[in-house]
């Protein structure tokens, strides 16, 4: 076949089933207002937590950073390591309470990096079935037996632990901390115990507990620290500066050693462009917004709290979730969509999630909430919510 008609038809088949994707343009960055195609929504959809992306401390030091020079002009180990640079590393080292972090280009660069760097043929990766793809591509590439578990089912991560311990070779646990498309919170203290047991490695995702969660001397250092771990309980931690840091890049941070193994052996660090100074400058000045502004983490704690409240009063179908993610889960993709679509018809941009994203049948909105957001527009999509779904009677709605 042709390549064009290779495309034409897999395009087809991918319509037919109400998969196929469009990409809306945005004229600037929600704060949380958004104008799409002249008109203004309120975004419901962003990973900027905190409303950091439009923090005018921020976009200053990021226009400052960009006099260091537009771009980094060489990987990081020739020399497009900056000054900056290492500044935002000791930076997240301290706010994840770490020896030492390393900034990646992207997250996805930095978990396929990591798990890449660790194991190989003849060592054994454990994944949750609701792991973010970019975990899922790592074990796919590293070469590693790759096993999965029942999301969140410790009895389950147990059974594989035990079946890799029946071979040579090391174990990489890898977990999302909050699972991206579900708002739920990983396990985490007994999964720590169960890799402490097994000897196993334990690698956690922060993408999305960085910024949102945390402990009492380490408030957003993520889920890890959240649930009482170090560094000894969970030696590898991964988070992404896209999403509540409101910029781009992401880190893994943990003792020196493993930070100077990854210089060594992670090749997506290694073989790739130096972070841009200005997203630098701009990730260290968020870091220290956050550490310097607590009332933005507990402004985004009253709005979820707020929109869960609300919308069970409302009967909606809520998920069991703490997070800024408050995913409404109403089965099928048709469904999803015409909701999605109604809401942009009442001024709401909302994630409308399908698979592959998700398992079939648990097509869903994914409302995510920012501290940016006031109580009257969180009222407003919840009536909207109530009204879209009230003239429905084709949902399956899921419990
Ligand atoms: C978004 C996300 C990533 C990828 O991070 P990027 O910096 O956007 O590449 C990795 N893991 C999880 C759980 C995510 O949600």
């Amino acid at each position: 076949m042709t390549l064009s008609d290779t495309l034409r038809q897999r395009l087809a088949e991918r319509r037919a089933r109400n998969l196929h994707r469009e990409i809306k343009t945005l004229a600037a960055a929600p704060g949380p207002v958004a104008q799409v195609d002249g008109r203004e929504l309120v975004a419901f959809s962003s990973n900027d937590y905190l409303g950091l992306a439009l923090h005018p401390d921020v976009i200053a030091a990021q226009r400052a950073g960009a006099g260091l020079g537009a771009g980094a002009t060489a990987s990081h180990l020739v020399n497009g390591h900056l000054q900056i640079h290492a500044e935002l590393q000791e930076k997240i080292a301290q706010a994840t309470g770490r020896e030492a972090a390393i900034v990646f280009s992207s997250g996805y660069m930095a978990n396929v990096g990591t798990i890449c760097a660790l194991i190989g043929r003849g060592d054994h990766i454990i994944s949750d079935k609701l792991n973010h793809a970019s975990l899922i591509d790592g074990a796919r590439l590293c070469g590693a037996d790759s096993r999965r578990f029942a999301h969140s089912d410790l009895n389950a991560l147990e059974r594989q632990l035990q079946r890799a311990a029946e071979s040579d070779g090391n174990t990489l646990v890898a977990v999302d901390g909050v699972y991206s498309m579900d708002g739920d919170c990983a396990p985490l203290a007994g999964i720590a115990a169960l890799c402490r047991r097994h000897n196993a490695w334990l690698m956690v995702d922060e993408a999305h507990g960085f910024g949102v969660m945390g402990s009492e001397n380490f408030p957003f250092a993520g889920c890890v620290s959240a649930a009482g771990l170090g560094q000894d309980d969970v030696p590898i931690v991964m988070g992404t500066l896209g999403k509540a840091a409101g910029n781009a890049g992401a880190f893994v941070a943990g003792s020196r050693e493993l930070i100077d193994y990854l210089v060594q052996f992670a090749r997506p660090y290694i073989y790739t462009t130096g972070m841009p100074p200005a997203v630098a400058a701009g990730c260290l000045a968020a870091i220290e917004t956050m550490l310097r502004e607590p009332q933005l983490r507990h402004r985004l704690a009253r709005n979820i709290a707020h929109f869960r409240a609300r919308a069970a009063e409302l009967d909606l179908p809520l998920s069991e979730s703490a997070s800024a993610i408050q995913p409404l889960l109403l089965g099928n993709e048709t469904t999803v969509m015409r909701v999605a679509d109604e809401l942009l018809q009442s001024g709401f941009l909302v994630g409308a999630i399908r698979p592959p994203t998700v398992p079939a049948g648990t097509a869903r909105l994914r409302i995510t909430l920012s501290a940016a957001h006031n109580t009257q527009q969180i009222d407003d999509l919840l009536a909207a919510l109530a009204q879209a779904l009230r003239c429905d009677d084709s949902a399956v709605v899921m419990s």
